[in-house]
């Protein structure tokens, strides 16, 4: 046997522009993609069907990639810790490659990782990849993490950007004796969705893949990016890319995505498009944020930042809870906001917000149960991106502004007008006016007609009680 690398994927389901993976490749022409389906991620309880039926897609493209470069990616089970030493030992590789991650798990699991390669001889690599830049390119100037948005996106922003690295080509495979040897360690075909015990029937918001997340960035920069900061506010209309799954899992490149909005900036003729084409970019630095945030401050994944929301009085009504995960709040913006997401795994950012604020602020209920409701249903569900977004509606992350609380009628009159989304997913109100879906104001035997719940709590008194409960905690930290 040869010497070979194993290039081991997990968030970043491409051979083309993949940091990790061209250098891998820049080493040694035998490279071999492995990919471990870990229980540890697997079987936890907030895993969402869509989100693994997004994965299996593109994990399907990713063999199809591999195959067409003269390789192969291969398909374990199992602890990682256990499988991938096993494997690169059966192999006799000289290396294992990899990408870096920031959550906690995946960066004690590597840890342990090179721990484990280390007791058998076998060498790690670990690069930076998912992140335009790595955690601790963007410091303040005292050489610390930041806690605010807007120092970080100037910051981020003036730093020079990476172009997009090489795809995989001309790469060698496991040779036939390789293949039978590797066969011992438990390779598998990749299974499908049922197989791993979950199912999953409508449409997903993005293909699973490369060549869908290319064909939609591709797409979305034609079109939508040069109206995207007056759109992107309106869930009825298709002013988002959709793309969030893609960079989630890493079926397209950052480097690539950028490259992509630095060409529609700079072909731009007004500066009303080079405006919008920034708002965008700001997005993609908030993806960052967040997972800076989450490297430096791992203590975010377990609870809030701030420490007025340590012990905080939350009411935690399960009836509640159990009315505003079904969509049966009677708030029609709320509801239509989580049937669209019980229903094709994705709501649209305006209304995550929207929801965010009526769970923590309307009933009270801990920012945690909705973070992992989410997880549970979100196909771009994603730790840091997840915990950020709940922590900023909680009003208990990092953000300036202590308290935000959303009036679901005034958020609906502003960012869906016409009704027109709240009467796309909750099609028994449809034939109502729509003064009466925005406001929420529905007669009780209009309700009844449809049956439509009244509304499970009042927006006025429970706004009080968020703002009476908060002072008082307040007041207990002394500030
Ligand atoms: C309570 C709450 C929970 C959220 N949970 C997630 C989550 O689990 N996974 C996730 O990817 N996003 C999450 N977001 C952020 C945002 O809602 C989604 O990224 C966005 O709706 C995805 O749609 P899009 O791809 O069309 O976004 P676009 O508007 O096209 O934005 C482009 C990309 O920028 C990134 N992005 C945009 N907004 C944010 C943001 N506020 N924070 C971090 N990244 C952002 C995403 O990668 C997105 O695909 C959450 C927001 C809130 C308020």
């Amino acid at each position: 046997m040869t010497d070979l690398i194993l290039f081991w994927h997990r968030r970043d389901l491409r051979t083309v522009d993949n940091v990790g993976l061209d250098a891998a490749r820049q080493r040694n022409p035998k490279v071999v993609g492995v990919f471990c389906l870990d229980p540890n991620i697997l079987q936890r309880d907030d895993v969402a069907p869509a989100r693994v039926a997004y994965m299996l897609g593109s994990l399907q493209e990713l063999q199809e990639s591999y195959a067409q470069a003269g390789s192969q990616l291969l398909i374990l089970q199992g602890d990682p810790l256990d499988k991938i030493p096993a494997l690169a030992q059966t192999l006799n590789a000289q290396a294992v490659y990899l990408n870096r991650d920031v959550e906690p798990y995946g960066r004690q699991r590597d840890r342990s990782m090179k721990e484990a390669l280390r007791q058998v001889g076998i060498e790690i690599q670990g690069f930076w990849d998912q992140l335009m830049h790595a955690p601790q390119q963007v410091m303040t100037g005292a050489g610390q993490p930041y806690t605010v948005y807007t120092p970080f996106w100037r910051n981020w922003r003036s730093q020079p950007k990476a172009k997009p690295v090489a795809g995989l080509q001309n790469a060698e495979g496991l040779s036939e004796s390789e293949k039978t040897a590797a066969t011992q360690v438990g390779l598998m075909p990749l299974p499908s969705l049922s197989e791993l015990g979950f199912s999953w029937e409508a449409e997903l918001p993005i293909d699973p893949g490369t060549t869908a997340a290319q064909a939609r960035l591709e797409e979305f920069c034609d079109r939508a990016i040069e109206s995207y900061d007056e759109q992107r506010n309106f869930p009825a209309t298709d002013g988002t890319s959709r793309m969030s799954a893609a960079l989630k899992f890493g079926a397209i490149g950052i480097r690539t995505v950028w490259a992509a909005t630095e060409m529609v900036y700079d072909n731009s003729r007004s500066d009303e498009t080079r405006k919008n084409v920034q708002t965008w970019q700001q997005e993609l630095a908030w993806r960052e944020f967040y997972q800076h945030a989450m490297f430096f401050f791992p203590e975010l994944a377990e609870g809030p930042y701030r420490s007025q929301f340590q012990q905080f009085p939350w009411v935690n009504r399960e009836d509640q809870f159990q009315a505003w995960c079904e969509g049966r709040t009677g708030y029609p913006i709320v509801d239509a906001a989580m049937r669209q997401m019980n229903t094709i795994g994705w709501m649209h950012n305006r209304c995550r917000m929207i929801v965010a604020s009526f769970l923590t602020k309307d009933l009270i209920v801990d920012w945690r149960w909705g973070e992992k409701y989410f997880m549970q249903k979100l196909v771009d569900g994603d730790l840091s991106a997840n915990n950020g977004g709940w922590q900023w509606s909680a009003s208990s992350g990092m953000d300036p502004k202590p308290l935000r609380i959303f009036n679901p009628a005034s958020q609906a009159q502003k960012f869906d007008p016409d009704a027109e989304y709240i009467r796309e997913w909750l099609p028994e109100l449809r034939h109502l006016d729509t003064e009466d879906l925005i406001s929420g104001k529905i007669s009780s035997s209009d309700r009844s007609a449809c049956g439509y719940p009244e509304p499970i709590v009042d927006h006025k008194h429970q706004q009080n009680l968020f703002k009476a409960l908060y002072a008082e905690r307040q007041k207990a930290k002394g500030g």
